[in-house]
């Protein structure tokens, strides 16, 4: 029976619930009035249940799908302005114990080399990371107790946050690793963790454990409860997101939305982002073994469709998309892209590079610099943001939700966002990125509507350049 609020996978994201969601939607695809009562409930930025937001997946109408796409572009503008959140992956380790059949570090593959980062190497990584400009990390391992315990993680996220190269640092990790328990997200939390992220892959439970054979990840109520655990433990922010292409995406993207309720319903607040990952070839991998890829119009689609049903949830892409979808998904509700990616184990670090050689995750289709990656965002109008203060200053959980609902998140999410990008430039950005964003941070100051806080950020700025660091909001 379908419970919002049970603790139990199988209870808040109901098979039979997901599939008549499905049902319902594909019954009202052309259903105008229903369509257009959905879209004035939308235009209140509050939300949409999963079932209505199943109708707009599966609307036909033209019209409707383009007033979907307006009003994703309209949403997105309100809520996170023209700032694009930057972050990279680091690769900790790939040896792993499952047997997740789209993952080309899958146990059975003997042809792939396996890496785990020592305490040194990874030293060597963020210095590689922090030259380039990064201040925001996703940590990335396999699945292996005996080589990757969560004591290896919490010490590597230690060695992360005390390391400073010139003026870098990192200061925020979040952390993508397999479920575990209450007290392994503890042990994560009290490390400093930014948000637990973990892909469900896919909520349609057969599937799920088709592409799971083995490893302790074949269970499925263990993977879908674990944000609960995460919370429990006393981690506030949390990451949903779906592997793409493995099962149909309207079963998936109706679950993924009940699973946010279910967060919302049972502990106040829902999920911190969201990902929207589709599978990539890898070693050994084809995607197109997997029945259910789904086209760039229907994933641009499914983004704004997002969009539209949870405003308050940041969106993530990653360097899995090349330049072009990036640019359409930054438009329609993306707020967070990753940029000069590597997905090997020890890829950032250019001495070490031939270790690194044959260890990666996937292949990775947008291959800019991230200088390159923020000129590009600039061009478009966005403004590059390394800003990591909410965490910083306690502002997780719910006290970021309230803050966010309310607007009032608007005046500190400006000018920080204004005073990270001037330490960009000041410290990594090239001559001709330099010359763009003087000219927008110099725009985009102007459009603090607090009087006080624009003076307070113009004052920000020149200390900047005047060579202090670090500044929030
Ligand atoms: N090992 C952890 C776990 O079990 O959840 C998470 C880390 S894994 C390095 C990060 C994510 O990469 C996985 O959750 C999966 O969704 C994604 N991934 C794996 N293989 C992929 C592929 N071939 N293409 C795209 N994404 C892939």
């Amino acid at each position: 029976m379908y419970d919002p609020k049970s603790p139990h996978a199988e209870a808040f994201i109901d098979h039979t619930e997901v599939l008549e969601s499905v049902a319902y939607g594909t019954a009202h695809r052309e259903d105008t009035a229903l369509i257009r009562q959905i879209l004035e409930k939308a235009k209140l930025r509050k939300g949409l249940t999963h079932r209505e937001a199943s109708v707009l997946l599966a609307c036909t109408l033209p019209d409707a799908n383009e007033a979907i796409d307006a009003l994703a572009r309209e949403i997105k503008n309100a809520f996170y302005g023209k700032r694009i959140v930057m972050f990279a992956p680091l690769y900790l380790s790939n040896y792993c114990v499952n047997g997740c059949a789209y993952c080309p570090y899958h146990t059975q593959n003997k042809t792939i080399p396996r890496r785990k980062l020592t305490q040194e190497e990874i030293i060597a990584e963020v210095i590689a990371l922090q030259d380039m400009g990064h201040k925001r990390l996703a940590l990335e391992a396999g699945e292996d107790p005996v080589n990757n315990p969560i004591e290896y993680i919490t010490e590597s996220m230690r060695t992360i946050y005390s390391i400073r190269h010139k003026n870098g640092a990192i200061r925020r990790a979040n952390v993508n690793i397999a479920a575990t328990t209450v007290e392994n997200y503890q042990k994560l939390h009290e490390a400093g963790i930014g948000t637990y992220i973990l892909f469900q892959e896919t909520y349609h439970k057969e599937s799920y454990e088709a592409l799971h054979p083995t490893g302790p990840k074949h269970n499925y109520a263990y993977h879908t409860e674990s944000m609960d655990r995460a919370m429990q433990g006393g981690i506030d922010d949390v990451g949903l997101g779906v592997l793409f292409g493995l099962e149909r995406y309207r079963y998936e993207f109706a679950a993924l939305l009940m699973h946010a309720e279910h967060l919302e319903t049972a502990f106040g607040v829902g999920p911190h982002t969201i990902s929207v990952p589709r599978v990539k070839p890898a070693d050994g991998i084809d995607p197109a073994r997997f029945k259910d890829a789904i086209s760039d119009d229907i994933f641009a689609k499914l983004i704004a469709c997002i969009r539209v049903a949870v405003p308050y949830t940041g969106m993530i892409i990653s360097t899995r998309e090349s330049q072009n979808m990036r640019a359409r998904a930054l438009q329609l509700g993306v707020s967070q892209i990753s940029g000069a990616s590597r997905t090997t184990v020890g890829g950032y670090n250019e001495t070490a590079a031939h270790e690194a050689a044959h260890t990666e995750q996937f292949n990775v289709s947008d291959n800019r610099t991230l200088d390159e990656v923020v000129r590009w965002l600039m061009e478009f109008g966005f403004i590059p943001s390394f800003c990591t203060a909410c965490y910083r200053e306690g502002r997780t959980g719910d006290r970021f939700m309230q803050l966010l609902k309310s607007g009032q998140i608007q005046n500190c999410c400006q000018p920080n966002a204004l005073i990270t990008l001037q330490e960009y430039l000041c410290d990594y950005a090239s001559p001709p990125t330099q010359t763009i964003g003087k000219r927008l941070i110099a725009a985009e100051l102007e459009q603090i509507p607090n009087e006080k806080m624009r003076h307070f950020t113009r004052a920000q700025l020149k200390k900047i350049l005047g060579g202090q660091r670090d500044f929030r909001v």
